[in-house]
């Protein structure tokens, strides 16, 4: 065992058997006694703290470092620590390598210059203090260098800064890509349009994107950009119908009642926000710090840079005046043949929907209260009772809004994408991932599985990334090791969604049978996935929840709605009455489905998941590879706040631990022969120069000296042992 000779202001690391150790500095109080006080401010008497909790703080740990892998604590608490004392100093951003870890700090920091941006021009990674600027840099440089693609991918959870990230990306690579031209300006002005639909206040961000994005920037052979196009995920459709506690519809409703002049809203019959159930679910209908007026302002600007006219504007307005509208029609519930039906209560506001929507109102009030299918024999109609009839209106106007969402990102597509021809095919170019983070809450159903399946891809790619630079490094130096085992989360996948009978497609294959149940698909999950482990299945009869074994950590969703929201249907009588429809917008955002001739209005919300993450992916293993970790430091949106366990969470979902795992499982410690010199010049002529001592698995590279971790440890020992002289030793204290 070694016992610790500590001096006042030494680190160490203290374990309180509560979670991930912490940083301490030894301490004398103002009667005499010496103590520890931790990098929360409390005090640990050291008579009382178990000897065997303490441990050495490697010197790397005490200030931080640039690099967490250069971290002599390569380990939890190690990392926490590094992000904590450089969030102290105001210091937001670190690398674990070349990967980027950036801590929200909450307020507006003078770090986004043009001097900045100058400053990291051209600069090679780890040159200058961790930028976001620096990975842009190396991205746009890497791209024109090598002629090969770059991607980003951004991750983090709600609120931990990813959107502003990707802004500042584009900001940079804007600067750098030459003179300010019409096109740079028109992709810059794409975000506040796709804001404007796809963000909202939530309890977490107050511009919460509520969507996935990925924008690939493709610039000229000169470095100028030339073009963009922006692919769209997972749109959540159910906030436009409904929003929890103090959480907001999406933002253009706002801009719109707010924002737009009275003699318009007379035309499309508007108040404010406060007369639309669709606005009002969550008690909150304006938002601290975010000016609706404004907003609006910017908005329409956006708009006309995009190419969007007067028009388009003014189309757009009357599909959301008319969801706002159909959110306010009420049914009445009657009895017919003795079964409960309803009626549409004729209000204005069913009159303005019909108006706006341009159909029939009987159609529509049809449309809404019966449904009509075709058995056998003949076709029959059903009323629906006045709860089905809510829920078919609200399915429509989520279908509404969602293809309305589609055919806004495909115009500004249209606006700024240029497709490649034949004299310019070889296209450079760099795409930004801004995707929601993993999802764990206390209620989670289908929309937080499509979400962390996304998350378990993009997690296999990082990994498989980072094992392949940890096996480049040693090929570099020649040296030979054996295969590195590391936790993959290949199995996981394959339960989701490659095994035959995985979970995905037995979702989807449910959905396509009229008679299936959630239970019916809950007892096929439990059939051919009760034993491996992966998935965990409900613990009676009765629960309707079913776990997941995900690469951070068990999720458990209910599997209440499921089917029901992978088919995302639309009753076909509101298709058919679309057909008659001349609101030319409404139509041309329903084409495929009227065009469509099979009948039924469904939508496998799995196979689009698929689709589009499997051509994600192809993209994304094209490209040269960088990541950004974004953090969420407290859940006060506050400056200066550093949750310890809220950033510990996070540090495990953003996979930075199976970084430090795979290195683990390597040779973790590095130095060049420069470096061991002079850090243990000391230990010559000791013991521990004897070959003997120094057994095991170690290695020298062409320009290193590769170490296990305990070798480490007991150079450092040794280091401290032969250095300290003049220590004011404290082991008395620690044996009492
Ligand atoms: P969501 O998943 O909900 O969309 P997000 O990760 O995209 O969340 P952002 O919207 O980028 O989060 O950031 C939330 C808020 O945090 C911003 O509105 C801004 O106030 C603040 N913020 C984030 N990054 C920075 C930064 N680099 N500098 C200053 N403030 C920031
Ligand atoms: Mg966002």
């Amino acid at each position: 065992m070694v016992i610790l000779s500590l001096s006042l202001g030494d680190f160490v690391w203290v374990d309180t058997g509560t979670g991930v150790p912490i940083g301490a500095e030894v301490k004398v109080t103002d009667t005499g006694q010496i103590q520890l006080l931790d990098d929360e401010g409390k005090e640990h008497k050291l008579k009382k703290t178990n000897e065997k909790s303490i441990r050495p703080m490697h010197p790397t740990s005490v200030k931080g470092v640039d690099d967490m892998i250069r971290l002599g604590d390569l380990n939890e608490a190690g990392l926490l620590r590094n992000l904590l004392v450089r969030h102290k100093e105001g210091i937001i951003y670190t690398y674990t390598g070349s990967i980027l870890v950036a801590v929200n700090p909450y307020q507006l920091l003078p770090i986004y210059t043009i001097e900045h941006v100058h400053m990291y021009t051209d600069r090679r990674l780890g040159e200058l203090p961790p930028h976001v600027f620096s990975i842009a840099d190396s991205c746009f440089f890497n791209m024109r260098r090598n002629r090969k693609n770059q991607c980003c991918v951004i991750s983090g959870e709600s609120g931990a800064g990813k959107t502003e990230s990707t802004k500042l990306m584009l900001q940079f690579l804007a600067a750098v890509s030459g003179q300010r031209s019409w096109i740079e300006q028109q992709v810059l002005e794409a975000n506040p349009i796709l804001e404007a639909f796809g963000n909202a206040k939530t309890i977490r961000n107050d511009n919460s994107s509520r969507f996935g994005k990925y924008i690939d920037i493709n610039f000229t052979k000169g470095g100028a950009i030339e073009g963009a196009r922006i692919e769209q995920y997972l749109l959540e459709k159910s906030r436009v119908c409904r929003q929890a506690p103090d959480e907001r519809n999406y933002h253009v409703f706002y801009y719109m009642l707010m924002g737009m002049s009275a003699e318009k809203k007379k035309i499309l019959s508007l108040g404010n926000a406060a007369e639309y159930k669709y606005l009002t679910m969550g008690n909150c209908t304006s938002c601290e710090g975010r000016d609706d007026v404004k907003e609006y302002a910017h908005f329409q600007s956006a708009l006309k840079i995009l190419t969007f006219t007067e028009n388009d504007l003014w189309e757009i307005s009357k599909l959301l005046a008319a969801i706002l509208h159909l959110g306010n029609v009420d049914f009445e519930a009657t009895i017919v043949d003795n079964l409960e039906a309803c009626n549409v209560h004729t209000s204005t506001n069913f009159k303005m929907a019909s108006e706006l929507l341009e159909v029939d109102p009987k159609a529509l009030g049809k449309g809404l209260t019966q449904r009509s299918f075709q058995t056998a024999r003949e076709h029959v109609t059903k009323s629906l009772t006045s709860a089905q009839a809510m829920d078919g209106r609200d399915a429509f106007v989520k279908g509404i809004y969602g293809r309305l969402f589609i055919w806004i990102v495909e115009k500004i597509n249209s606006a700024i994408y240029k497709p490649p021809d034949e004299e310019n095919e070889a296209k450079q170019s760099i795409g930004l991932l801004d995707i929601f983070g993993f999802e764990n809450f206390s209620k989670n159903s289908f929309e937080q599985l499509c979400i962390n399946f996304a998350n378990e891809q993009l997690q296999q790619f990082f990994v498989k990334h980072v094992f392949k630079l940890e096996q480049d490094e040693y090929a570099r130096e020649n040296i030979v090791w054996k295969h590195i085992d590391y936790q993959d989360n290949q199995r996981t996948l394959d339960v989701l969604a490659s095994k035959s009978m995985n979970l995905l497609s037995l979702i989807d294959e449910e959905s396509n049978f009229p008679k299936a149940t959630d239970a019916t698909l809950l007892q096929k999950m439990n059939q051919y996935h009760e034993k491996g482990g992966i998935y965990l299945p409900p613990k009676n009869n009765y629960e309707t929840q079913f776990g997941i074994e995900h690469f951070a950590g068990k999720v458990f969703y209910d599997s209440q709605g499921f089917l029901e929201k992978n088919r995302d249907t639309l009753s076909s009588d509101l298709i058919k009455m679309l057909e008659k429809s001349t609101n030319k917008l409404l139509k041309q955002v329903f084409c495929n489905d009227l065009k469509s001739t099979s009948g039924t209005f469904y939508h496998s919300t799995i196979l689009i998941t698929i689709t589009s993450l499997d051509s994600l992916m192809k993209t994304l293993t094209a490209c040269q590879p960088y990541f950004i970790r974004c953090i969420k430091p407290n859940d006060f949106k506050k400056p200066m706040l550093f949750d310890r366990e809220l950033c510990m969470r996070q540090l495990r979902y953003s996979g930075m631990m199976e970084t430090i795992r795979i290195r683990k499982a390597g040779y973790p410690v590095r130095y060049t022969f420069d470096e061991f010199l002079t850090r243990y010049r000391v230990l010559l002529r000791t013991s521990i120069c004897d070959p003997k001592t120094v057994k095991g698995d170690w290695k020298t590279g062409k320009t290193k000296i590769f170490l296990k971790d305990h070798h480490d440890t007991m150079l450092e020992v040794e280091r401290i042992k032969q250095l300290n002289v003049k220590a004011l030793l404290i082991q008395k204290v620690l044996r009492g």
